[in-house]
């Protein structure tokens, strides 16, 4: 099927929909999603949303730009973080206004609470800068947003997945294919510009905070059609994820006074942060954490340690952290008034993705060649504001503040250029692999594939990586791959085939994995989420850089680009 529109968006969480929000009354704009809307990742986000609002002590976006660099080890760019901590403040306005309802302070300003790794006056305390919902600000902004999209006409295609991007031969972006899950039907979708905002790609790893559809599929169908994937070494692991389940138990439970705690009962933070203790950025936390097990002081031993929320006033826990309060019940059997929490780090977050300027436009090379028509946002892009190592509650703003800017960039192109005719046959592509996974006779399985993928990422390209570990999963991943040629389905039916599905998420899953781990082997020094034993040390001479991983036709051939320096001069982190 056809579909013609001045803009299409993939991906119907926070930055997809903000984008659309700025386009809807003036141009025709379609949503493609492989979720329902408002099953997007964005809302199980759960402590906030950062700005500089001051309304519980005095802030300054300029403190938020300095801790944003300083969080992401340098290798952010300083143009970005300016933009994400001065708009944050109107950006978080706006959805105030566009209805979310935010906690509020006694005086019925919008609450704010503490996140790791912000401070007050360039480091010396932290402050309180997470603007919240409970722990429900994802679903509130995800609500809102959607809300946002129906009253304004957004024409919506639910449980629609992306499976390739139209570019002309001369790399103009033209529109995307994708199959429509309940039919099977490949649709073709004809656009001026198109923008990704596909979310993240944590389901790579084995215990992870990610949602099951979280496999990178922008990201991935970009890299398949030459674009480069920036600083994909660079993956963040939460401290607190469940013990062994990897679900997320908030920051904002330190936020609001929760404490770690080692088999000794010590608040370990201490000796590793004296200044933040536990609100410390979570790259300094999820390695102290680690330290404290390998030496010997996790839990009976074990490989885990506790999350102390005892201390805090009970109505504390019920109002502000009801869902984590639910979580810990539920998942755990535990109470979390009473009882201490089994916690261990899980795969969160991916500082990397499709690189973009501060439009959102997609950016193909080291000299921020622009590709016209396509744009990025969202977790699935960088822009680079997280550099290395992602601050709690910069994410939401992140989407809201470059989704909107991709947005109104968008309309203004979509304004002043004319459509581009489809490249012959646009589906061929799309249509050969779903013919594939169908008519192979499947004696290989995507899903033992993915859990072989996931448990070797997890333990060779995890929190602490080495040169010959990486060695060994590259080689890992390329036999995957070739097994991965073999896969056929045994669901042949067309209507709401997860087998198809899960085995095309399957394919992106190797080819993310993959661009992190020849980025990872490459980048020889220790740098925010990034660490090799075998290079301990950052190293600003040799590898203040980011990285652009692309697939040419032999393999993957990596590039450089510099890093926009600008206020902050590169210093030792201390926290
Ligand atoms: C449990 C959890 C808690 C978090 N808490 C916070 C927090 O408190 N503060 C914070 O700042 N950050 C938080 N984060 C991070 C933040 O929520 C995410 O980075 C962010 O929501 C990503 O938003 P997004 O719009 O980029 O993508 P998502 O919200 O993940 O949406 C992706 C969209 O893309 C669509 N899509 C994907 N692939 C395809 C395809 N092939 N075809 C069509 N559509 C596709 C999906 O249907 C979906 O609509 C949290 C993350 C997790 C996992």
């Amino acid at each position: 099927m056809y579909h013609r529109f001045d803009a299409v968006i993939v991906g119907a969480g926070g930055a997809g929909l903000m984008a659309a929000a700025q386009i809807a009354d003036n141009a025709n704009v379609a949503v493609i999603s492989k979720l329902y809307p408002s099953r997007s990742h964005t809302g199980a986000a759960q402590g906030g949303i950062a700005a500089a609002l001051g309304n519980q002590e005095e802030d300054n976006w300029v403190w938020h730009m300095f801790d944003t660099v300083k969080g992401g080890d340098y290798l952010v760019d300083q143009d970005a973080a300016e933009v994400l901590a001065r708009e944050a403040i109107d950006a978080v306005y706006d959805l105030e206004h566009m209805g979310l309802p935010f906690n509020r302070t006694e005086d019925g300003r919008i609450d704010q609470r503490r996140f790791g790794g912000h401070t007050r006056n360039f480091g010396e305390a932290a402050v309180r800068r997470s603007c919240y919902a409970a722990d429900r600000t994802g679903h509130m902004i995800l609500q809102t947003l959607y809300q946002q999209g129906i009253k304004h006409q957004v024409s919506f295609f639910n449980e629609v997945m992306m499976l390739d991007l139209l570019l002309t031969d001369d790399y103009v972006c033209t529109g995307v294919v994708g199959m429509d899950i309940l039919t099977g039907e490949i649709h073709v979708f004809h656009a001026k510009a198109v923008l990704l905002a596909t979310g993240g790609f944590g389901k790579v790893f084995k215990v992870t905070s990610n949602a099951l559809t979280l496999t990178g599929d922008g990201c991935a169908i970009a890299f398949r059609r030459g674009l480069p994937l920036e600083d994909m070494e660079c993956y963040q692991f939460h401290p607190t994820g469940i013990y062994k389940l990897g679900i997320l138990l908030s920051e904002a439970c330190r936020g609001e006074g929760g404490i770690l705690r080692n088999d000794l009962g010590e608040r370990f933070m201490e000796r590793y942060s004296p200044t933040l203790l536990d609100l410390a950025p979570r790259d300094i936390v999820s390695r102290s954490i680690y330290l404290e097990i390998q030496e010997g002081r996790g839990i009976g031993g074990k490989d885990y340690i506790h999350l102390d929320l005892t201390h805090l006033p009970p109505e504390t826990v019920e109002t502000k952290l009801p869902d984590i309060a639910d979580f810990v019940r539920t998942y755990m059997g535990l109470d979390p008034v009473k009882d201490l929490i089994p916690i261990q780090p899980t795969a969160h977050y991916g500082m990397g993705g499709i690189p973009t300027d501060v439009e959102g436009r997609v950016i193909v090379d080291e000299h921020k060649t622009v590709l016209p028509g396509l744009y990025a946002a969202g977790e699935c892009a960088c822009v680079s504001v997280h550099g290395a190592n992602r601050l709690g509650t910069n994410s939401l703003v992140d989407l809201v503040v470059f989704g909107r800017r991709a947005g109104r960039h968008m309309l203004q192109f979509v304004r002043e250029n004319d459509i581009q005719p489809m490249p012959q046959e646009p589906d061929f592509r799309a249509r050969a692999e779903v013919a594939r996974f169908l008519e192979n006779d499947g004696h290989e399985n995507a899903a033992d594939i993915r859990v072989e993928l996931q448990e070797a990422m997890m333990s060779k390209a995890g929190m602490f990586r080495n040169g010959d570990d990486l060695m060994e999963l590259e080689g890992i991943i390329e036999d995957l791959r070739n097994r991965f040629s073999h896969v056929g389905v045994r669901d042949k039916g067309k209507t709401f085939n997860m087998d198809l599905v899960e085995t095309i998420e399957t394919g992106f899953l190797l080819d993310i994995a993959q661009a992190i781990a020849v980025s990872a082997l490459a980048r020889e020094e220790s740098r925010g989420a990034h660490v090799r034993d075998d290079f301990p040390e950052r190293d600003d001479v040799n590898w203040l850089k980011h990285t652009l991983a692309y697939r040419t036709s032999g393999g993957l051939q990596l590039r450089y680009k510099p890093v926009a320096l600008g206020r902050f001069e590169p210093k030792e982190r201390k926290y």
